[in-house]
C-alpha cells in the first residue's frame, strides 16, 4: 500500500521556505506554527472561522508573526477551500481534523466527514499546486492500535492498521474516521504521485499555549477537575509530550530521508496509571478517581518508536514532564482555581 515516494531533491529546512499549516486554531497546529516561525519560516495557517478573533489573535503574539505569519480561511467541507492557502508554498502540514465532537447522530458530519473528505479536499488543493514538494499529514496512532488481537501483534509498528470492524464494534469513531482518511490519504497520493508523509501520534500531553484548552489538553483538565462524576476513561493509550510531536512533524518535513507513516509515541499506560501520578504529585485537586464501564479501548500493547528514533528524534520526553508541564500552564492560567 505505501509506495516508496521520490525522495526531496533539496532540504526544505536550508531554503527556508514557506508552509501551509492547517488548523491553525488547534493544538499541535499552534505549536508547530510557533516552531516553524522560530526557525525562521514563512507561514500560512488556515481557519475555518477568522471573525472568531480571539481564539487565534494570540498566534499575532509568536515571534515572527507579524513579519512571516498569515492567516487564511479555510474549511475542511468546502471543495477547493484550501487552494489559496497552499498556492506557492513548498510544504503543506495538513493538522486539522474535529477531534472532540459529542457523539450523537450527527457524527458523520462533525466528525467523519470532515476527516475523512476534508484530508481528501485538502490533497486535492496540494496536487493543485506545483510549488508544493511534500505533504505531511497528522494521522493518528488511534489508527494503528485498535484490533482484537493487538497483544499478540505487539510491539505495533507503522506496518499495523486499526480494524474498521473492531472500531464499529466499540463505538471507536474516531480512530475509524482516523484510519479511513489515512487509508485514503496514501491511496490517492499513490494515484497522484504526491509525496506524502503521515506522523501518527500518540495522546498529545504538554503546556497550553491558546487561551483555552482543546482536544487532549481538554480532556486532562476535565480529569484534573473531576468533572463527568469523577470517571476517567478506561483506556490504554500511548501519551507523548506536544514538544516531541512537533519535532517529529517538522523532521518528517525536512528529513530527505522520511517517507511511510511514522509512529511518535513515548509511554504506554492506563489512565489509571495517570490519574495516581496526578493524585500523588497534586494531592490539592479533586482529581477523576472511578474508572469508566466502557469496552474495547484498554488493549494492551507496546509501539515500536525505532522509526522516529532513526529520523532523529533521540529520546522521548517523559510522562512525568508532559503532566508537570501541562498542570503548570493551567495552573499559571488559573484554571484550576477555586475547586471543590
Ligand atoms: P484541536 O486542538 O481540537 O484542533 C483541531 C483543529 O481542526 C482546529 O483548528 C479546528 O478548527 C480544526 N477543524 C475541525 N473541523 C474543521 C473543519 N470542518 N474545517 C476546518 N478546520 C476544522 O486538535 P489537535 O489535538 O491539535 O489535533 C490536531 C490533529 O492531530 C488532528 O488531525 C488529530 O486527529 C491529530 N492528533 C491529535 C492527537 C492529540 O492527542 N491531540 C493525537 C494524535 C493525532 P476550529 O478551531 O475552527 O474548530
Amino acid at each position: 500500500m505505501i509506495s516508496a515516494f521520490p525522495k526531496l531533491s533539496f532540504n526544505l529546512a536550508e531554503k527556508m521556505s514557506e508552509v501551509c499549516v492547517t488548523g491553525g486554531t488547534g493544538f499541535i497546529a499552534a505549536y508547530l506554527v510557533r516552531n516553524l516561525l522560530q526557525k525562521g519560516y514563512r507561514v500560512r495557517t488556515t481557519v475555518r472561522n477568522p471573525d472568531n478573533v480571539e481564539k487565534f489573535s494570540y498566534l499575532w503574539d509568536l515571534p515572527g508573526a507579524k513579519e512571516r505569519l498569515k492567516i487564511v480561511r479555510a474549511d475542511l467541507l468546502e471543495e477547493g477551500s484550501f487552494d489559496a492557502a497552499v498556492e506557492g508554498v513548498d510544504g503543506v502540514f495538513h493538522t486539522a481534523s474535529p477531534v472532540l465532537v459529542p457523539y450523537n447522530e450527527r457524527l458523520k458530519e462533525t466528525l467523519i466527514d470532515p476527516c475523512v473528505k476534508g484530508t481528501l479536499n485538502v490533497l486535492r488543493s496540494c496536487s493543485r499546486s506545483p510549488s508544493v514538494k511534500r505533504v505531511v499529514i497528522t494521522s493518528s496512532c488511534s489508527s494503528i492500535r485498535y484490533d482484537y488481537n493487538s497483544p499478540e501483534r505487539s510491539p505495533l509498528d507503522e506496518s499495523h492498521w486499526s480494524n474498521l470492524d473492531y472500531c464499529k464494534k466499540y463505538n471507536l469513531w474516531y480512530a475509524y474516521a482516523k484510519t479511513i482518511a489515512e487509508k485514503e490519504a496514501w491511496k490517492f497520493a499513490e494515484e497522484q504521485g504526491l509525496n506524502l508523509v503521515v506522523v501518527n501520534p500518540s495522546f498529545v500531553i504538554g503546556p497550553l499555549l491558546a487561551p483555552e484548552p482543546t482536544s487532549t489538553l481538554f480532556v486532562v483538565l476535565s480529569i484534573i477537575k473531576g468533572e463527568n462524576n469523577k470517571v476517567y476513561p478506561n483506556s490504554r493509550m500511548g501519551f507523548v509530550h506536544i514538544d516531541d510531536v512537533v519535532e517529529a512533524h517538522i523532521l518528517a518535513m525536512e528529513a530527505p530521508s522520511a517517507s511511510g507513516r511514522i509512529i511518535c509515541s513515548a509511554d504506554v499506560a492506563h489512565w489509571k496509571e495517570i490519574v495516581e501520578m496526578l493524585k500523588n504529585k497534586y494531592p490539592m485537586y479533586p482529581i477523576s478517581d472511578k474508572c469508566g464501564a466502557e469496552e474495547g479501548n484498554d488493549v494492551t500493547h507496546t509501539m515500536n518508536t525505532s522509526k522516529i528514533k532513526n529520523l532523529g528524534l533521540a529520546n522521548f520526553k517523559s510522562l512525568e514532564q508532559m503532566l508537570e508541564d501541562c498542570v503548570k500552564s493551567f495552573e499559571g492560567r488559573g484554571l484550576l482555581q477555586n475547586l471543590p
